[in-house]
């Protein structure tokens, strides 16, 4: 089945506008942003909702600033805007490294953080990073905001935090002294969904790891955070055989299924090897010893 079911569509002109539509819509209302998760989704006929709330005109949901030492990024904004930001090259470049990896320049002119979030697929990209980073996200309702972390959004499969009426306004990630971050991906081919991928965060103080965030994407049901890996990592010296150990711990901590990708061995292996990568790549960014 190629055609969606039929829908109602409506162009939301205000946040709030769009937020009394999901309330008074009820269950069967989706929002729209990029379009590149639900309207496959929809043709497939996986998902089928009755109305259509397009959010693409709330351009005032497209930024990427600084603001109340965090950087801010609106839920409309554009993989290409993630991938072009200086903020984020200087301060996150996770992002760049991701969004380098991320679809095809097609999908990454549409699709945005907000969707990528929402949809919940264990294997996107920007939900690690996120969840490495400690990111926190904004969810308005007509109640007003409340203002959730990484850790609690995404609640299973395709599942998040956002309730009925609730819309993601913005992802927030506090600007932190002594940061790397970086992102490693293995895929088939240029544009496809990751086999595995592993996103790393390290705070350095001194000569000590302050604190650090693992997160893996593609290898279980849900973005996974590898939080024995920030366990083991604080308080200690970074160093080659930890950045083994925590890799250790993601190829544990992974619950990979075998499909056209690969076996669950090699995606298991791969998950521990992209970790201690990724937190290698980091932790020389933290250290200004790469570019
Ligand atoms: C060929 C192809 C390859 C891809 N490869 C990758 C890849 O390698 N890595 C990767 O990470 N992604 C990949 N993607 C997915 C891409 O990143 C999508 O852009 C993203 O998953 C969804 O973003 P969107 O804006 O298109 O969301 P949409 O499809 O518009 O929406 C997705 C879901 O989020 C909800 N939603 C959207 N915005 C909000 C909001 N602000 N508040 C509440 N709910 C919201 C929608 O209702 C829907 O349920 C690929 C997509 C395609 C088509």
């Amino acid at each position: 089945m190629q055609t969606p079911a039929a829908f109602e569509y409506e162009r939301a002109t205000s946040v709030e506008g769009a937020i009394a539509s999901l309330r008074r819509l009820g269950s069967g209302a989706r929002v729209i942003a990029g379009g590149h998760s639900l309207l496959p989704m929809m043709k497939l006929r996986l998902a089928s909702p009755e109305h259509l709330i397009d959010i693409n005109d709330l351009t005032d949901l497209a930024y990427i600033r600084e603001e109340g030492g965090e950087v801010r990024i609106g839920a409309l904004t554009r993989h290409v805007d993630l991938l072009r930001s200086e903020l984020l090259a200087e301060h996150f470049p996770i992002f760049r490294d991701a969004e380098t990896v991320i679809a095809d320049p097609v999908v990454r002119n549409r699709g945005t953080i907000g969707g990528s979030l929402c949809q919940a697929d264990a294997a996107e990209d920007l939900s690690a990073v996120c969840a490495a980073l400690k990111a926190k996200v904004v969810l308005r309702g007509s109640e007003g905001e409340r203002v959730v972390g990484m850790d609690e959004f995404h609640v299973g499969p395709y599942m998040t935090a956002v309730g009925e009426g609730e819309l993601l306004t913005e992802v927030r990630i506090a600007r932190r002294p002594g940061v790397g971050s970086a992102h490693e991906k293995v895929e088939r081919r240029a544009g496809d969904w990751a086999i595995a991928a592993a996103s790393a965060a390290v705070w350095i103080d001194g000569a000590t790891i302050a604190d650090a965030g693992v997160a893996l994407a593609a290898v279980g049901l849900t973005t996974i955070d590898v939080s024995r890996a920030g366990e083991l990592l604080r308080g200690k010296a970074p160093s080659e055989e930890l950045f083994a150990q925590a890799g250790v711990l993601a190829s544990e901590d992974c619950a990979p299924m075998a499909d056209s990708r690969g076996p669950v061995d090699y995606k298991r292996h791969l998950a521990g090897v992209l970790a201690t990568r990724a937190l290698r790549r980091a932790t020389a960014r933290a250290l200004h010893e790469e570019a």
